[in-house]
């Protein structure tokens, strides 16, 4: 039978072709950075990070005006290094984790941090506060033909020119081998999956009109208008 309608299928951007990567699912790493940990009131020595998802359409182009989230008075910034599968397996090892990357990007993993905190309090799901339309911002892929794996660099964010976020990606306490060794072995993953890697401390509140900028040295850059 026709359908009388059609579903577009999730894609990124990769720098430097007009191929796109095809995007399967969306994975985020939550408290990877200490200095954030302790922010959000957590210890990270006493709790590893852990995993949670965004649908794949809640993708949103590195420069795209972003209208303000529906249901919340707290919208956050997160500035993540993100990485791009292109290459699946479950259980794989952390030594072979890198040989599965085909690229990195820079993300912002937008929060309604109003609606985490009183889902936390109350025990429940993180999906509307974490996988909302358009709450997940990528830069375009950079194959790791041209980038390597970087495992030192600056990564920032600033909201309107004021510096907010500043860190480094070797600070993650999961590196990405770790990452994609310990999260395979919660589900198979897959080419076209996106793994959003944490944010360093300084995650705060975006409001209308804000300029949202961002990066990972040597990796890519975001700039978007809330609007
Ligand atoms: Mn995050």
């Amino acid at each position: 039978m026709t359908l009388p309608f059609a579903v577009a299928a999730p894609s990124a951007e990769i720098a430097g072709s007009a191929d796109r990567f095809p995007v399967r699912r969306i994975f985020c790493v939550g408290k990877n950075y200490a200095d954030h940990a302790r922010e959000m009131g957590g210890d990270p020595t006493r709790e590893p990070p852990f995993f949670f998802s965004k649908p794949a359409d809640a993708l949103v182009g590195a420069t795209a005006d972003i209208a303000m989230p529906p249901r919340t008075d707290n919208l956050h910034h997160e500035i993540e290094l993100v990485v791009a599968l292109g290459k699946g397996g479950a259980n794989i090892a952390a030594a072979d984790a890198l040989s599965h990357v085909f690229g990195y990007a820079v993300g912002n993993d937008l929060t309604r941090r109003d609606l985490q905190a009183d889902a936390k309090a109350g025990g429940r799901p993180w999906d509307m506060a974490k996988g909302f339309d358009h709450s997940a911002v990528l830069s375009p892929i950079r194959p790791v033909a041209a980038v390597g794996h970087p495992t030192h660099a600056r990564i920032w964010l600033s909201v309107n020119g004021e510096p907010r976020q500043a860190g480094d990606i070797t600070d993650m306490i999961w590196p990405v081998a770790d990452i994609i060794a310990e999260l395979s072995t919660y589900v198979e993953l897959r080419p076209g999956d996106l793994i959003y890697t944490g944010t360093p401390a300084g995650v705060g509140r975006i409001v209308a009109g804000d300029v949202v900028e961002g990066g990972v040295d040597g990796i890519g850059a975001i700039a978007n208008r809330f609007l």
